[in-house]
C-alpha cells in the first residue's frame, strides 16, 4: 500500500483543474511530520511514501527541515509531486514529478495562474540534479486547452528534459473538464477506486479517502492514534471498498470521474 501525505494543503498555483487553492490551507508542523514520517517508513505494510496530495511543498515555511528529515531516513521509495515553480532545492529522495500543465506559456498560464517563463527556468535549473534521479514532466490534457497535437507540442517543449515527459488525458478533480468528442475521454466503465488502497494522510494526521476529498468528507482514523492497519480495516474503508467492488460509487464518489480505466489515457511522448 502506498501512503500519501499532504505535508500542507496550500498552494502557489490556482488551477481551474483543482479548486484546494480555493479553501483554507493547513501545514502539518515538521515535529508531526517527523513522527509520521517513521511510522510509515518502518511499517511494513507500507510499500512507498508520496509527497504531497492536493498543495505544494515548496509554500511550506519549515521544508528545510522537512528535506533533513526525508534524507536522513529513507528505507523505501519516496516520491515528490511538485509544480516546481517555488523549488529552491531538489531533495535527495526516489523520484520526482513535475505537474506542468499546458504545453505553451498561454496553455500554461490558463491553466494553472503561474508564470511560464520563471517556472520553465526554474525547472531548467535544476536539469543536473533531476538527472540524478528519476524525474518525470506530466502534463494533464483539460478540456479548455486540449489541441489534436497536445502530445507532439509537449514533446517538444521539454525536449532537453532530463527524465520520462508524459501527457494525461485522465481528469480527475471533479470538475467536469473532460472534453466532449475526443474518444481518450468519452465516459465508460467505472473500476474500484484505487485511492481506497492508499492511506492519504492530512496536515493533521487525518487520514481522508482520497486527494479529491478537499474537505475530509471521509475519515478512516488519525495516523497519530490509529495504526496503519488499523486504517486499513476502517469500517468505513471497508464499506467503501464493498461498494465499489459491487460498481456502487456513493456519496463523494457520485460525481467523481477519477476511477475509470487508464488504458490509452496515459501516454509517455518522451522516454
Ligand atoms: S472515486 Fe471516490 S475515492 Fe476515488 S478519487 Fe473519486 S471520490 Fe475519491
Amino acid at each position: 500500500m502506498d501512503a500519501k501525505i499532504s505535508v500542507t494543503t496550500r498552494c502557489n498555483a490556482r488551477c481551474k483543474t483543482c479548486p484546494v487553492w480555493t479553501l483554507q490551507g493547513d501545514d502539518m508542523p515538521a515535529g508531526v511530520f517527523k513522527e509520521i514520517y517513521k511510522k510509515l517508513m518502518t511499517d511494513p505494510r507500507i510499500d512507498r511514501i508520496l509527497l504531497n496530495n492536493t498543495g505544494d511543498m515548496y509554500v511550506h515555511p519549515d521544508r528545510a527541515r522537512l528535506w533533513e528529515i526525508i534524507e536522513a531516513t529513507m528505507y523505501k521509495p519516496v516520491i515528490l509531486t511538485t509544480n516546481a515553480a517555488e523549488m529552491d532545492y531538489c531533495p535527495k529522495v526516489t523520484k520526482i514529478i513535475i505537474s506542468f500543465n499546458g504545453y505553451d506559456k498561454a496553455s500554461y498560464e490558463y491553466t494553472t495562474g503561474l508564470p511560464f517563463d520563471e517556472t520553465v527556468a526554474n525547472i531548467r535549473s535544476f536539469y543536473d540534479d533531476l538527472s540524478e534521479l528519476n524525474a518525470e514532466i506530466h502534463t494533464l490534457a483539460w478540456g479548455d486547452i486540449y489541441v489534436p497535437n497536445i502530445e507532439e507540442r509537449v514533446r517538444d517543449l521539454w525536449g532537453d528534459f532530463p527524465g520520462r515527459v508524459r501527457v494525461s488525458y485522465k481528469t480527475d478533480n471533479q470538475q467536469e473538464h473532460d472534453i466532449p468528442g475526443a474518444p481518450v475521454h468519452q465516459a465508460e466503465a467505472r473500476i474500484p477506486c484505487d485511492y481506497l488502497d492508499k492511506v492519504n494522510i492530512w496536515p493533521d494526521g487525518s487520514i481522508i479517502q482520497c486527494a479529491h476529498d478537499f474537505r475530509g468528507e471521509g475519515r478512516f482514523g488519525n495516523i497519530l492514534t490509529t495504526s496503519v492497519f488499523g486504517s486499513i480495516l476502517h469500517p468505513d474503508r471497508m464499506k467503501l471498498k464493498a461498494q465499489h467492488a459491487v460498481g456502487a460509487f456513493p456519496g463523494l464518489c457520485a460525481t467523481c470521474n477519477y476511477n475509470t480505466p487508464t488504458d490509452g489515457r496515459i501516454v509517455y511522448v518522451r522516454g
